[in-house]
Order: C-alpha cells, then structure tokens, then sequence
C-alpha cells in the first residue's frame, strides 16, 4: 500500500525512532508498505518517521540512479552494490570512514527543496536486515549519502540541519511557506 509521505513542519519528523526489537508481521507490512511508497515517489530512500512513525526503520534503494556511483565493501572486500538492494536497515549506526565530500540531496517530505550538504563519503554501518539478522557493510557514494540522509530521520534529525548556513538562508523562504502550508493541513484534521 502507498502510504502519505508526511511533509516538514509535521512534528513526528523530529521524533527520534524507537529501536524495534521483533520483526512482527507488522513491522514485515510496514517495510513492503515503506518499498512501495519509496516507489511511488521515486525516492533512494524512505525513512520511517516520513510515513508517520517513530520506529529505526529505514528502506533504500539506489538502483535506479544510474548518473551517480556507489560503493560497496562486505568483510572488506569490494562487493556489488546490487547485492544488498533493496535494503532495509533496523536500528542502523553509522560510523564516518571518509573524508567529507559535498554532494546534492533532496527529500521526499520536502517537495522541490535540493541543496549540497557535506557529509562523510564513506561510512561503516551496522544494523539489522529485514529478518531482524545482523547486517554491517562498507558504503561510498550515493549509497553512503542516503544511509546517512535516512538514519538522520531515524534520530529526528533532517538534512536542512546539515546544510551551511548560507545554503539555508537561499532556501529559507520556500522552507518557511512548506512549514506553514503543513501546519495548516494539520489543524484542519
Ligand atoms: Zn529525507
């Protein structure tokens, strides 16, 4: 089921996510229910908290990009990014392994609003995969920006957080109208 993607200025965005401790027949309905949305909006990735829930699940899928590259390393050896799509990671950490590389980001519960932002460029991860196994890879590239983007959301943060100052400020109107516009539908249901 496509679900609303919920926009910026609605408060669950800034709730950080509660760890999931069983793979319950609804979280498995939650993540066929997140690839679907994630589809449907032509995103890389869809964190829990964009669908209305405060939970450390997040879905990628960087596969349809084909302008910019990924990295994979699994048990330190390279690996076929392809291998581990689509992905789903449970209660993710990430640690930075790269210098910081500045690339362009867009997010679904911001409509139309695309910035640079500088994050690490390669990052280790450890998470749980959608069997509740342990998961832990070396990412670079788009991979590694949208790991990062996405566990961002599972800790409430967003990435107009992580843009420089001057970034935001050239954005800072459409980010006001956006915010006002989702305060308005919320106090209308
Ligand atoms: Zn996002």
């Amino acid at each position: 089921m496509v679900l609303p993607i919920v926009q910026y200025g609605s408060p669950v965005l800034r709730k950080k996510g509660a760890k999931i401790e069983k793979i319950t027949p609804e979280i498995k309905t939650l993540i066929a229910d997140m690839f679907e949305t994630m589809e449907a909006n032509h995103g890389v990735g869809l964190a829990a908290q964009q669908i209305g829930e405060a939970k450390q699940l997040t879905v990628i899928d960087v596969r349809a990009v084909t302008d910019r590259p990924s990295t994979l390393e699994l048990d330190g050896k390279p690996a076929e990014v392809a291998s581990i799509m689509p992905l789903v990671l449970i209660n993710p950490e990430v640690t930075p392994a790269g210098e910081m590389v500045k690339g362009g980001e867009g997010c679904l519960s911001f409509p139309e609003i695309y910035a640079d932002i500088s994050r690490p460029g390669i990052v280790d991860v450890k998470a749980l995969d959608a069997h509740g196994n342990p998961l832990a890879f070396r990412c670079g590239g788009l991979l590694a920006r949208a790991v990062q983007h996405e566990t961002d959301h599972l800790n409430g943060l967003l990435f107009i957080d992580r843009m420089d100052k001057k970034t935001k400020a050239e954005i800072q109107m459409d980010l006001d109208a956006l915010q006002a516009e989702t305060k308005a539908a919320l106090a209308k249901k």
